[in-house]
Formats: structure tokens, sequence, C-alpha cells
């Protein structure tokens, strides 16, 4: 871009010979479970026209089956016939008449496949699923071929700029690279270029089908992290061999679904893969990708001044803000609505069967019921007062004064985030900061009066004379009735994340909710750290950045844990029940690397100067530890309520304050969101 100062390798544009792309960022595919619209696609339109609009350089949708063994689920998106390449008509329209450009992701889930019809290259079940695939015949194999390659045609019929074969993750094709699951005899396997061979066809199938000026990206499984996948050699031979069968681009995948390794959850290190396509860059000419857990545009930017890529891909951040490259290439970072990698709106929700959206962005994927955000500037339309400046009520104080209202924010404390300053302390969620940024920066845009410091009564909302307050004064922590509370030993959450006491090194935890957790987290967080974050990650999980082994795993070596820790409940159910689906396993798995002892099924009695007394299967036993940390769940914190309605003031409850049941910051910025549509301007 001529005279770009901001992020300048960003934005600098991408020649492709035939078409040039206007930046560097692509918005990575992701499945959001609007493509099984029953309707026109018109939803999918939309979020796709919204990024476009954003100003991204290039985007991807989610996986589309080339036939109905390759659906993820009974009936999934596929490409297959003329009407459903017609419904597709109306995304490709939207994206160009927003001045952007897409490419439609061929996905065939292969043994991932959650249907009877799953076929693989051999009938070895995944251990992420309970169904067992067929084998392919060699015929099956030559019409799945011709699939894609129709799947292609079809999509460049419909409009799109390009597709991109999904050629990792462990979906079907990657199961035909990779040893651990092809174990045929015959042409499409055992020698490395026979199990090449069924995605180097369609490479060029596809190639054939639709053209010289066509984008084809390929998605080469660089790192599959599982054992018995593809060795560093092979992985260099495969990209090479792509490039010489027409792509475009090739994008890098990293770690199969079934690989115990999280790639993209908020605990990895941004940018911690970009090794990966740094490596394989000068062993072939075309542009490439790279991708995970990059979110900020310094970070792209630095990643493509060091030459690790030609190009980054961010999908969650451009779900999270759709504005992103705009507000990037115009100097207005700040602005960014970063993604946290909470997984807990977008992919916790396809894993549960919902469509996806995002906890810092509830606009996502309901930009055709959610009105847009717009920063209104005629006059005044009321005053409200917002009480309360957790997630909640930031989100609805900066939605009421966009609107058009004199919005008053109070808050008892000298910052804004309620809980997220705690939050943002458990070691892995630091990014929960950069909510925090993003608002500080929209309450001065929006220009939210705030007043800190200022413990809310009735009789001041009633002098300032409000017609509407909006309660978000979130939560009281939970103590349980038991002897001993008050023993110096007891500590509660907020003694231990906000005012930073200090706990000796044995500590119990009474309660395993997402708290609970996440106190284990940051009492057991090693105090050797090694030279980075990076090589934390690394060695805890067992990845090798020299890729001695196929697969690029490595033997996992977590440091020592900082504290002995034991995780307790009442109930006898699974602990971390309520994580998140996507990131649960990997929060236990970090846990008991640590060694942190959960016991289910106790009762507890009492606390003083020997410890903690409990019952474990009926049988008395006392836990000599030196601190005692409650994370016993929350209650309401509502006092005001009855008085202010008694006071004829209009009152809504958000977040905390409404329910604290299963509260979540996801479900408190998007009540705040709809309390500031539910308040009536005047006149
Ligand atoms: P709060 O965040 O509790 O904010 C309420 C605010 O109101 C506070 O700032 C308080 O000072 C103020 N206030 C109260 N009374 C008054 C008054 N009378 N006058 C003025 N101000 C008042 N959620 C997730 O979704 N994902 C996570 O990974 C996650 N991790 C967490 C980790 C930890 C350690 C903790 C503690 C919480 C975590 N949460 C997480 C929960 C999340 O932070 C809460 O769901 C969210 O903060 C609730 O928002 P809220 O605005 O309703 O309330
Ligand atoms: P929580 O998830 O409801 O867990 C409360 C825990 O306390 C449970 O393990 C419960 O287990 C125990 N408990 C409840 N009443 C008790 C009592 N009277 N005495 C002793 N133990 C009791 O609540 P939380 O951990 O406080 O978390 C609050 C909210 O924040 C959650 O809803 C969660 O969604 C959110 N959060 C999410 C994450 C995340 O990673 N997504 C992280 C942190 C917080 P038993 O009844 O079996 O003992
Ligand atoms: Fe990112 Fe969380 Fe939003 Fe998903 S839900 S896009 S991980 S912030």
């Amino acid at each position: 871009m001529a005279g770009q100062t901001h992020y300048p390798h960003l934005f600098t544009p991408l020649d492709l010979g035939f078409t040039t792309l206007p930046n560097r960022i692509l918005m990575g595919s992701m499945h959001t479970g609007l493509e099984e619209d029953k309707g026109r696609l018109e939803r999918l339109a939309r979020y796709f026209a919204a990024r476009a609009r954003g100003g991204v350089g290039l985007m991807v949708t989610g996986g589309i089956a080339p036939n109905r063994q390759g659906w993820l689920a009974p009936f999934s998106a596929k490409l297959t016939t003329q009407a459903e390449k017609n419904k597709h008509r109306l995304v490709c329209s939207a994206v160009h008449d927003e001045g952007g450009r897409i490419c439609m992701q061929i996905l065939h889930a292969g043994r991932y496949a959650a249907h009877p019809m799953l076929v693989a290259p051999s009938p070895l079940r995944a251990p992420i699923s309970p169904l067992r695939p067929w084998e392919m015949s060699p015929r099956l194999i030559r019409s799945t071929i011709q699939d894609f390659a129709r799947t292609a045609a079809l999509a460049r019929e419909a409009g799109y700029d390009g597709v991109e074969i999904m050629g990792s993750e462990g979906y079907l094709i990657n199961q035909f690279v990779a040893a651990r699951t092809n174990k045929r005899t015959d042409d499409w396997g055992g020698s490395f270029e026979n199990r090449i061979r069924f995605p180097l066809e369609i490479m060029r199938a596809v190639r054939a089908q639709t053209g010289p000026d066509f984008i084809v990206i390929f998605r080469v499984s660089m790192l599959d992290l599982v054992e018995d996948g593809s060795t560093w050699d092979e992985v260099v031979a495969l990209a090479r061999a792509v490039e010489a069968a027409g792509a475009t681009l090739i994008n890098t995948g990293i770690g199969w679904h079934e690989a115990r390794i999280p790639t993209i959850a908020t605990m990895v290190p941004r940018g911690a893969y970009a090794w990966v396509t740094e490596r394989l860059k000068p062993e072939i000419s075309i542009p490439l990708i790279t991708t995970n857990r990059i979110n900020t545009p310094e970070k792209a930017e630095e990643i493509l001044a060091l030459g690790q890529a030609d190009m980054v891909s961010m999908a969650r951040p451009l779900l999270a803000d759709p504005d992103f490259a705009r507000k990037a290439a115009e100097g207005r970072a700040t602005e960014i609505n970063t993604c946290i990698a909470c997984n807990q709106a977008c992919l916790d929700h396809i894993f549960e069967k919902k469509t996806a959206s995002c906890l810092v962005n509830p606009r996502a994927c309901h930009e055709t019921s959610l009105p847009p955000f717009e920063i209104h500037t005629g006059t005044s339309k009321g005053r409200v007062a917002v009480v309360g400046a957790g997630p909640a009520g930031l989100s609805c104080a900066t939605e009421l004064a966009a609107r058009g209202f004199e919005t008053h924010l109070y808050e008892a404390s000298g910052a804004i985030g309620g809980q997220f300053n705690m939050a943002k302390r458990i070691p892995g969620k630091e990014e929960f900061t950069e909510t925090l940024r993003y608002f500080n920066t929209l309450l001065e845009k929006t220009g939210v009066h705030c007043h800190f410091h200022t413990t809310v009564t009735t009789e001041m909302l009633q002098e300032q004379g409000f017609s509407d307050v909006v309660l978000a004064t979130g939560v009281s922590p939970r103590v349980p009735a038991l002897d001993g509370m008050d023993h110096p030993k007891v500590l509660s959450y907020i003694d231990v994340l906000l005012h930073q006491k200090p706990v000796g090194r044995t500590a119990a935890i009474i309660g395993a909710g997402g708290i609970g957790f996440d106190v284990a987290m940051y009492l057991t967080e090693p105090d050797a750290v090694p030279a980075s974050s990076l090589d934390a990650y690394r060695q805890e999980w067992g990845i090798d950045p020299d890729y001695r082994q196929s697969g690029g795993l490595a033997e996992a070596r977590p440091a020592p844990p900082s504290r002995k820790v034991w995780l307790l409940q009442r109930s006898r159910g699974k602990f971390g029940a309520s994580l998140g689906k996507t990131t649960g396993w990997a929060h236990r798995l970090t846990l008991r690397h640590r060694g942190v002892e959960m016991w289910g099924g106790v009762t507890y009695q009492k606390v003083d100067d020997s410890g903690l007394h409990l019952l474990v299967n009926q049988e008395p036993r006392i836990l000599e530890v030196e601190n005692v940390v409650i994370c016993a769940g929350q209650e309401p914190q509502r006092t005001l309520q009855p008085d202010l309605k008694a006071a004829g003031i209009r009152v809504q409850l958000i977040g905390g304050a409404k329910l604290a049941a299963e509260l979540d910051a996801k479900r408190a910025i998007e009540e705040g969101l709809l309390a500031a549509w539910a308040v009536e301007p005047l006149g």
C-alpha cells in the first residue's frame, strides 16, 4: 500500500501473478455453523461481507464437503449440486460488493466424520471418535478425487476467487499422507510416494478443472504432533510436490485434532508455530501462509518482517473484530477488539452443535439480528447509569454511549475490569488484559463518564435523576458454612489473586469449578522458568523445534511445580466438567503434570491449626496444609435493586448481578449489549 506507515510488511500487496491481494492478512477457515443454514446463506453472506468491509486481504470459508462421505456430521454443508452452488452465489457477491476476496475450503472429514458413512484409507478408529471408518476402495478413492475437482469447479462458478484444499488437522487427506493412518498395501499406501498420491492427484485435478487464474491454497500438515505422523523430510517433499502440481499458496496446518497438545488455546504463546513455516520457507517458491495464535498486528508484522512467512492467517481474531485490518492500517490498533483465544463462543459452540460467536464480540455470526456498532453523534437520547465496570457493565456502558445516551459508569474500585483483573493474573490468561485495553479505549471514544472509587447508593442515583439504571455489580464469593473459616490459614481466591496475599508451599483448594482450576494453575506455576514462554510451552508439551522424530514430538518435560496442591470437590463427577469442551482437557492435563491431587466426593468438616479436616469416602482425613483457599462459587450482588425499583427507577440486571450460577464473561458481555439496546430513548 503506497505510503503505508503502520505495519508496512502486513500491508504490502501480495502478487499472485493473475491477481494481487491488497495485504498479507488471511482470514483463516473456521466453521461457524452458518454454512449449514437451510435458507439462502444470507447470514453467512453478511458475516463475510462485514469482514470484507473491514479490509482483510483474503478469506477462507469453513469446510465444505465434496461428497456425503466427507460430511463432518449428518447433513453438514457440501457443494455437489447446481442448487447448492446457487446458494453460495450470495456469499460471493456480498463479499465482492465490499471489495473483498474469498476462497471456499474443501474439506473431507475422513475418519473424523460423525456419521455412519465415514471412510478412511484404512479402517482405523480415531482416538477421539467412537466410529470405525470404512476402508476406501481404489474406485472410491478415484471418485473422491473427481469429487474434489467437481466441487472446486462449482465453487468457481459460484463466484469464489479460489479454494483451499484442506490437507491438515488429521482429516482425510492427512490420513492418506501419514503412516499412522494409512496401512494400505496397494498404490495408495505403503511408500511415501504412494501415500501422497491422493493429495497430489486432487491438487492436479482441481487445477485442471479450475484453470490457471484461480487461487488454490493447499493446507499442508507441517507438524502433526501425533506418533507416526510425517517426518520433516516428508513435509518438505509433499510441499514441493504440491507446488509442482499447481498450488498458488501453501497454508500451514499444525496438529491433528487427536493430538494431546493444545495448539490454539490461550495458554499457547503468541506466534508459537511461526518457526515451522519459517523452516519450510527456503524449500519452496510459492508464497507461504503461517498460522496459530497470531492475534495482533504487531505479532503479524514481526513474523513477516523476520521473513518467517509471506502471509499471516488469523481466523478467530477476525471473528472478534471484523475491522481488524482497517484499524491496523489506519494506526488504530488500540481500538482492535482482540481475540483472547478462550474458544468459549467459537470452537466450544461448534462442539456443542451451536452457531459460533465470540465472547468479546457477541455480534459475530449474528450480523443479521444484532444492530451494528456505530457511534451516534447527535443530541443525547437520555441519561443512564451503569453500576459496575466489569465485563457486563463495560459492554453495556459503551453500547449505550455509542447509541447516544449520556452514560455514567460507576465503579467501586479504582479501575475497570471487575473479575477480569483476577483472570488476567492466571498464567496463560494474560490475553484478558487486551479486553481491558480495548474497553478503556472504547470508553474514551464513546464518551462514557466514568466515576471510579464510587460505591453507588440508591440515594445517589435518585439525586442524579436517572430514569434507567443498569446494575452490573457482579458477585460475592460464597463462604462455605464450616468451622474455622476465620482461621488465618483460610484465604479467598480474591485474597490470593487480587490482593496477592502470600500462600505457603502446601495448599488445599475448596471447590473445583473454573476458578478453583485457575487458582490451582496459579499456585503451581513453576518457579524455574525456562528462557522464554515458548521454550516453557514446548518443554511442557513435548514439541521438538529440531523435528528429530516424526510428527515433531519430543519427550514432555514439565517443570516442577512451585507448590503441592489438593483440588477438592464434594461431588463425585468429572473434575473440570464445567470447563470449555476444547480447552478443559488441556487444563486437566496441566494440573496432572504438576502433581495436583484431585479428590472428589469429599465432605468438609473444619479448618484449624493442623489443617483441613474432611471425610474422604467416609474416612476422616486431615490435610496438613499451610493454606486453604476458598473457591466455592459465587452469589449475585444486587442489594441496590429493591430500593431502586421502589423509587420508580427502571432497573435492569446483567451479568453476575442477574445470575451467578454458570456465569461467564460471554454471558456478561452479551447481556450488556442487549440491556443497552433495551433502554428506550427519550421522546
Ligand atoms: P464482575 O466482573 O464481578 O464486575 C462487577 C463490578 O461491579 C466490579 O468491578 C465491582 O467492583 C463493581 N461493583 C459492585 N458493586 C458496586 C457498587 N455498589 N458500586 C459501584 N461498583 C460496584 N469468565 C470467562 O468467561 N472465561 C474465563 O476464562 C474466566 N476466567 C476467570 C478467572 C478468574 C480467576 C475469575 C475470578 C473469573 C473468571 N471468569 C472467566 C469469570 C468472569 O470474569 C466473570 O463472569 C465476569 O467478570 C462477570 O462480569 P460482571 O460484569 O457481571 O461482574
Ligand atoms: P463454579 O464453577 O460454580 O464452581 C464452584 C465450586 O465450588 C464447585 O466445584 C462446587 O463443587 C463448589 N461448591 C459450591 N458450593 C459449595 C459450598 N457451599 N461449599 C463447598 N464447595 C462448594 O464457580 P467458580 O469456580 O467460582 O466460577 C465462577 C464462574 O466463572 C463459573 O461459572 C465459570 O463459568 C467462570 N469461569 C470460567 C472459567 C473458564 O475457564 N471458562 C474460568 C474461571 C471461571 P461441589 O459442590 O461439588 O463441591
Ligand atoms: Fe477469540 Fe474467544 Fe472470541 Fe473465540 S470466543 S474468537 S477464542 S475471543
